[in-house]
């Protein structure tokens, strides 16, 4: 039986929806933008 580690360890890693740069530790309301995309001044 896979522990909930391995389970995290095997999850895809989040990447931008729009340049496609790896997404690293962000809460779920910034959705599938990285900090770059979703910048507010952009
Ligand atoms: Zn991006």
């Amino acid at each position: 039986m896979m522990s909930i580690v391995e389970f995290f360890k095997n999850l895809p890693r989040k990447q931008c929806a729009s340049c496609g740069h790896d997404i690293e530790e962000q809460a779920d309301c910034y959705g599938n933008v990285c900090d770059d995309c979703n910048h507010p001044a952009r």
